[in-house]
């Protein structure tokens, strides 16, 4: 285990702080890969004997965390999950969100969801379903896909055509199943998409600008439903395939790509990748507006979800699930370029990228710390994460928006500007320690009244929307504390919500959904006439 040396930060010095690292709590449910950065960044990991017992700064599990823990933790701290959450990624309640959505909204806004029934109260309807299917397609085959509501990683999964082959539990559910998707190499594929809720309410959502796709491991063969390694593109199931070592056509080895690779592989065929880009993100947002309302108010905590999106051959994504505590373990090359870095830029979007902070008295937020340091690791590391994004053309798209807003105020992050993204967010992190932790705030508090005290604040931020840039103006006499402005960008997280200044209105005070649903749906009136008319033009 590296552990950081003692240091002593020189903006410590001048503003007579002593600045300690940071502290992050685990239990046993905790990834391995959370820990391993953490301590890379030189995090101290919390031990009761050593540290105070609020003496934490970060406590991430993969279970969700009691409500009292949630309605005690400290202004310094930060939980790793919402309340309530868990209810998302159940597969019949999710289903009854989004149907629930589809009825008030409009199905065509929702139809990104494939049909979906929750047995057994749904069988009926079901039933009227697929005959009417079978009417329609006379000769044809109709698929349908059974899933166990509570179950993962693929258990328990059946596909069929004849409703005679259909066994169901009481948990289970019966979806349309996507029979024409989008094949690499002639292996289907799903994205498994990073998405991190920083806030339910005020709702701030950021999508993670890189990703996987995992790929069943033998051919697509709608003749053969039996064969798991051929219809679900779970890891869990194909890395156990005895095609998972071999040399695929065009996927290669393995079953695994990074969602950077897939996008230069739709690249090289012309695909308006930016486009899909865009579905997904309204997607996402679609999708934490249905349940947004439901989530109890919590502060200090924020949640990483892994959306599950198929891609069919007419480019056109269809949500499966939504997964709660996203697996982390690091099997394969990708998962580690991947996994690793959501969970740096996840440090760096919650803010806490720096040493914390103590008064020179010693500090009484932490009385049992007392080594001054500060990780030198972590400074190294931090250049690191802005030396490279993934997406060529996807982050073209987006630092277009960036400058569009820098232009016309000098705030907005760059890709990577030269005084990063990073160190902007370091010096926020140690403004705000001062604030959080100090007893007496020093100096700099004085800055940090000033920066707000004209009545008017700028809002500035991105979203891979280049429309949906937007730079406007807002009394601070209506910002709570909860109504900061979102941060545009951290690392390969991008703001995808609020994306404008209406939405960003709309989800202050309590959340108007109807209002939202109206600029999305604007947004995507806009991208289908941009559609036609580079059709009509071609
Ligand atoms: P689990 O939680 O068990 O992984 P998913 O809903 O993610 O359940 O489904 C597992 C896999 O089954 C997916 O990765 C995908 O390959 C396939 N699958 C699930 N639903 C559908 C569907 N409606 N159409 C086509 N394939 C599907």
């Amino acid at each position: 285990m590296k552990k950081a040396k003692p240091y002593v930060m020189a903006e410590g010095e001048d503003t007579g702080t002593i600045l300690k690292p940071l502290v992050f709590r685990t239990d046993e449910t905790t990834p391995k890969v959370v820990q391993s950065v953490l301590l890379e960044r030189g995090w101290n990991e919390f031990d009761r004997k050593e540290h105070n017992v609020e003496g934490w700064n970060l406590y991430w599990k993969t279970s969700s965390f009691r409500m009292i823990e949630h309605t005690n933790v400290k202004p310094w701290q930060r939980l790793n999950h919402h309340p309530g959450t868990t209810k998302l990624t159940r597969k019949d309640r999710l289903a009854k969100y989004l149907m629930y959505m589809k009825r008030v909204y409009g199905t065509s806004i929702y139809e990104f969801v494939p049909l979906t029934f929750i047995m057994p109260g749904d069988y009926n309807k079901f039933v009227a379903e697929y005959s009417k299917e079978k009417q329609m397609l006379g000769t044809k085959q109709s698929y349908w896909i059974c899933k166990p509501a509570e179950l993962s990683r693929g258990r328990g999964i059946i596909i069929f055509s004849d409703i005679k082959d259909l066994i169901f539990d009481d948990t289970d559910i019966v979806q349309k199943y996507i029979c024409n998707p989008l094949l690499v190499g002639k292996y289907k594929c799903d994205l498994r998409v990073y998405v991190c809720v920083t806030g339910f309410k005020p709702l701030t959502i950021y999508i993670y600008q890189e990703g996987l796709v995992r790929f069943a491991t033998e051919k697509f063969d709608l003749s053969n439903l039996q064969n798991n390694y051929a219809h679900l593109t779970n890891s869990s199931i194909n890395t156990s395939g005895t095609s998972y070592e071999k040399i695929k056509e065009v996927i290669g080895h393995g079953c695994k790509w990074t969602l950077s690779r897939f996008f230069s592989y739709l690249r090289s065929f012309d695909v308006d990748h930016v486009l899909l880009w865009q579905k997904i993100s309204h997607m996402v947002i679609l999708t934490m507006l249905a349940f947004a309302p439901s989530v109890p108010c919590a502060t200090n905590c924020f949640e990483l979800f892994g959306f599950d999106i198929l891609i069919d051959d007419n480019f056109k994504p269809w949500l499966l699930e939504v997964n709660y505590s996203p697996a982390l373990s690091l099997g394969c090359k990708a998962d580690v370029t991947v996994k690793r870095k959501v969970i740096h830029d996840i440090v760096e979007l919650i803010h806490l990228n720096g040493p914390r902070n103590e008064g020179k008295e010693g500090g009484n937020a932490f009385p049992g710390l007392s080594n001054v340091s500060f990780a030198k690791s972590d400074k190294g590391r931090l250049s690191n994460v802005c030396s490279s994004l993934p997406y060529g053309s996807l982050l073209q798209f987006t630092s277009r928006a960036f400058k569009k807003d820098e232009s016309t105020k000098g705030k907005a992050a760059r890709i990577c500007p030269k005084n990063t993204r990073t160190s902007q967010l370091r010096e926020m992190i140690s403004k705000q320690n001062l604030l959080l932790m100090a007893k007496e705030p020093p100096k700099v508090k004085s800055k940090l009244k000033s920066r707000h005290s004209p009545h008017k604040i700028s809002l500035s931020y991105v979203s891979l929307f280049p429309s949906y840039t937007c730079k406007t103006s807002i009394s601070s006499s209506f910002l709570s504390d909860n109504s900061k402005e979102p941060d545009p960008q951290a690392g390969n997280f991008v703001l995808i919500f609020p994306f404008n200044e209406a939405t960003y209105g709309a989800s202050r005070n309590g959340l108007n959904v109807k209002r939202i649903v109206q600029e999305l749906q604007k947004q995507m009136n806009k991208q289908h006439s941009r559609v036609g008319g580079n059709k009509t033009k071609r």
